[in-house]
């Protein structure tokens, strides 16, 4: 690793704080604790990290409500959220308070090491590559690629940073279909999908939610039955 990164370990159970700080350490990673929510949010203003795993029950503050108030503040760290069971619950409101990515307990330290490099990867391809500056849309629709910004009818629509790559990775391949599996490699990058393809259809629906003027009837995202979604033109 060319640059060290920080991962800071927001999470109540200390021997799971030790087992992730040794294996993150192991791999080369420069590691943060926090043992509690309020903490775990300062910690992230503070100390700038690369990327946040972050634990749902936590005392003082729980783990959505960090991520909520980060996001609130402009805080774009990829937060990678600790779910202590496979809850659909939790994972629908971890993504739509802006979580980029969720892992279940017990995880395997391999998956999780994966996750971690393909978040931190992403969010520095992202702040790398602001070359182009606006893209074609269709209808009304327009994207700074330099802003990272969306409008509709010249209006601002506030987007996750996951929503806003979904868009714009569809958006640049207009009227190509790309299965849900071939959205967790490309947008979430992804090289083992498992069950997550569930994580596409929420971004999906949460991203018509915003730049759809009718959810219900798309006319941008469009679901091409049993194959998967395209960015219609
Ligand atoms: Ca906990």
């Amino acid at each position: 690793m060319s640059e060290q990164k920080t991962v800071l370990i927001v999470e109540d159970e200390k021997n799971i704080v030790d087992i992730l700080r040794f294996n993150l350490m192991r791999e080369g990673y420069r590691t943060l604790e926090a043992y509690d929510g309020e903490d775990g949010l300062n910690k992230a203003r503070s100390e700038n990290p690369d990327l946040i795993l972050l634990d749902v029950m936590l005392p003082k503050m729980i783990g959505f409500d960090v991520c909520r108030t980060l996001r609130q503040e402009g805080n774009n760290v990829p937060v990678i959220i600790l779910t202590a069971r496979e809850e659909e619950a939790d994972k629908v409101l971890g993504l739509e308070i802006g979580a980029d990515d969720y892992i279940t307990k017990p995880f395997s330290m391999r998956e999780l090491i994966a996750r971690v490099g393909a978040n931190i990867r992403r969010s520095a391809m992202i702040s790398a590559s602001s070359a182009e500056t606006s893209m074609p849309v269709s209808g009304d629709l327009s994207i700074n690629t330099d802003s990272h910004q969306v409008y509709r009818a010249g209006k601002a629509i506030d987007l996750t940073q996951r929503e806003y790559e979904l868009l714009t990775f569809l958006a640049s391949h207009p009227n190509k279909v790309y299965s849900r599996v071939d959205l967790m490699e490309q947008v979430w990058n992804y090289g083992y999908v498992g069950d997550d393809v569930r994580t596409v259809d929420v971004t999906v629906r949460r991203l018509r939610e915003k730049i759809e003027r009718d959810p219900a009837n798309p006319v941008y995202i469009l679901t091409r039955r049993g194959a998967g979604y395209y960015f219609s033109v």
